[in-house]
């Protein structure tokens, strides 16, 4: 489609031009000095230094205030100097300053300048009959003009290959996200009858294709599905020929195809599926086949919001939902995903008010511990007590506020809410065994402000680490990276404890637990609602999970303890710690401080 590839913008020969004006002038400038003109000589050897400046500045950072000050300074300086020298005509000494000016402007306007500049220039040097003075005043316009001119043009030509860098993809060269979304934007507002589709791609399991064989490997992957989505649309492909569409990467291993002139409706189907299978083949690497699998979700105007940034959301959706129905296949977005979409859009709106307007609270549900059957701990759970949350459990609100970005505020909330409860208290717990357990979200394993936010609140409420426990979901470490785990060290080595909730569910390489810098394992409340059903696996997870937990030297807790036998199953298999509704349901802040006596 273009052919920039892997081009960096060739920077303009800045240095050259400076060096080519800075030469003429410094040689003027010499001459006068020599020829004992030193008026004349010093003037000029100013100005080609600010001229340099000015060049060099605007080069790497162009700023009218600055450059500003320089011009002020540089023409009153040779006005004074010129016009002390040859009278009213010293004027003429300021075109080689007002050059720097036409640097901030458009070529034509630098050229319109410069001209009507020279022209007044002349006219004031022919007033001297004096040829010597004549051309002492026109060499330096001339200079001007043509450095003007030579300078404008390249930082035209710069300003464009920079514009062109900005909508284009700096691995494959397609689109971006952005030149996309203008493209997209400009023929809605043109098509008619006809339909304009998205299909929004995601490479299936990129990030295990990219760890198995490295980033160089996951690059090339990518340039190549771009080239077959390419040759897709514009070549190869029968019935591809001649249609109104682009191709983008969006970020990472996103890509978007809008096709714009679609006739027919069911051309949109056939097109997603002739998309599909140009990319679904084994892409031959440094020898290697790598498999490549996508997901596609499909958005058309015809049955989908006319507002481009919306039909872009739309696919997204419908490609999450093939993504969720088991991958390499098309989803099409439709009033079923609408209705789910128009419900998480109405929930977050209530998690953002709730949030405003503090109608979230925290319940403590008891961990008990085996040994002494008392009350080792606490999980703070959130809850909300506003109407509108009616029917909507935590599960849910808290999946829609990750997938709004809300829950980042919502976990802020949860740890400044526990501080504030353990302020008055902590040095009675102190003294016993107790810790207070804070779920957060998978999304701040990847959020960098996350140590530095909690660090703070620490300080705030003086709360010592060690009372505190940070909650993790083990499917949050199934796409972990070297990244994440820095972070959960830095949690630790605030004094933390860390433990992989709702454990068993994320397929954890067991070997891997070694990387992780956790302390506990919850056991998910599947497996111990699995105790005692004949035939099954789960109960036999348990005890997987607790020889591990021993090898690896963590403490357990079960999770979701509902009845006597499970207890005793877990007490038989020598589990040391539980919580569920067979021993206390969640409490507020006041039971719970009654049940461990503060
Ligand atoms: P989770 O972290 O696995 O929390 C345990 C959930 O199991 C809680 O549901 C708790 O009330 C419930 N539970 C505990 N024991 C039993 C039992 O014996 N029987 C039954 N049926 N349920 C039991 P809840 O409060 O609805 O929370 C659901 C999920 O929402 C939590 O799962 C957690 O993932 C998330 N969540 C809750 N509070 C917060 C929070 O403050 N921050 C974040 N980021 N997530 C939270
Ligand atoms: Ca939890
Ligand atoms: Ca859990």
């Amino acid at each position: 489609m273009h052919s920039i590839q892997n081009n960096k913008t060739k920077q303009p020969p800045i240095t050259l031009y400076l060096l080519a004006g800075l030469i003429p002038f410094s040689a003027y400038a010499f001459y006068h000095l020599t020829a004992g003109i030193f008026q004349l000589g010093i003037a000029t050897l100013i100005n080609a230094l600010l001229f340099g400046l000015v060049l060099l500045h605007n080069c790497f950072k162009p700023s009218k205030r600055w450059h500003n000050h320089v011009l002020v300074f540089s023409m009153s300086m040779m006005v004074i100097i010129g016009c002390n020298y040859v009278g009213i005509r010293g004027l003429a000494f300021m075109f080689p300053v007002i050059v720097a000016l036409f640097f901030n402007y458009s070529l034509r306007r630098a050229m319109v300048s410069s001209v009507v500049f020279s022209v007044i220039g002349l006219i004031v040097a022919t007033n001297s009959i004096d040829p010597l003075i004549v051309a002492r005043i026109s060499i330096p316009v001339a200079l001007t003009i043509a450095f003007s001119f030579l300078y404008a043009k390249t930082i035209k030509q710069h300003k464009y290959a920079l514009k062109q860098e900005a909508a284009l993809d700096y691995l494959t060269g397609i689109f971006n996200r952005r030149s996309i979304s203008k493209w997209v934007e400009t023929k809605v507002s043109h098509i008619q009858n006809n339909t304009l589709a998205l299909y929004f791609i995601d490479v299936d399991d990129f990030k295990r294709i990219n760890d198995s064989y490295g980033h160089a490997v996951g690059d090339q992957l990518l340039t190549t599905i771009s080239q077959r989505l390419q040759n897709a649309v514009h070549h190869s492909v029968p019935g591809f020929l001649n249609i109104d569409c682009k191709v983008a990467r969006l970020a990472g291993d996103e890509f978007l195809v809008a096709i714009a002139d679609i006739k027919r409706k069911n051309d949109v189907e056939i097109y997603g599926d002739k998309l599909l299978k140009s990319i679904n083949k084994p892409v031959v690497i440094d020898g290697i086949s790598i498999d490549v699998h996508t997901s596609i979700g499909v958005a058309a105007t015809q049955d989908s919001d006319i507002e481009p940034a919306a039909l872009l959301n739309h696919a997204d959706v419908a490609m999450f939902e093939a993504k969720k129905k088991g991958k390499n296949r098309i989803g099409y977005f439709n009033k079923d995903l609408a209705d789910k979409l128009q419900e998480k859009n109405a929930i977050a709106q209530r998690v953002k008010n709730s949030l405003e307007q503090k109608h979230f609270y925290l319940t403590f549900m008891p961990i008990f511990e085996e040994a002494t059957s008392g009350i080792i701990g606490a999980e703070a759970l959130i809850r909300n007590d506003h109407e509108s949350f009616n029917g909507i459990t935590p599960d849910k609100y808290i999946q829609v506020a990750e997938e709004y970005g809300l829950i980042i505020d919502i976990d802020l909330y949860v740890i400044e809410a526990c501080f504030s409860h353990l302020q008055d208290i902590q040095p009675a717990l102190l003294k016993q065994k107790f810790t207070l357990a804070i779920n957060i979200s998978s999304l701040e394993l990847k959020n960098k402000q996350f140590p530095a936010q909690v660090e703070k609140l620490v300080k705030q409420y003086n709360i010592p680490t060690s009372l505190i426990e940070l909650e993790i979901t083990e499917t949050s470490l199934v796409d972990y990276n070297e990244d994440s785990i820095a972070l959960l060290n830095q949690l630790k080595s605030l004094g933390f404890s860390l433990s992989l909730d709702d454990f068993g569910t994320g397929y954890t390489a067991f070997n891997q637990l070694q990387h992780y810098p956790v302390d506990t394992l919850k056991i998910d409340r599947s497996f111990v609602w699995a105790i005692g059903e004949s035939n099954n696996n789960k109960g036999f997870m348990i005890d997987v999970i607790l020889s591990l937990a021993k090898l690896y030297k963590l403490s357990v807790v079960a999770e979701g303890v509902e009845e006597q036998h499970q207890l005793e199953y877990l007490q038989a298999l020598g589990c040391s710690h539980y919580q569920g509704y067979l021993l206390s349901k969640p409490l507020s802040w006041q039971e719970l401080k009654a049940l461990i006596n503060t």
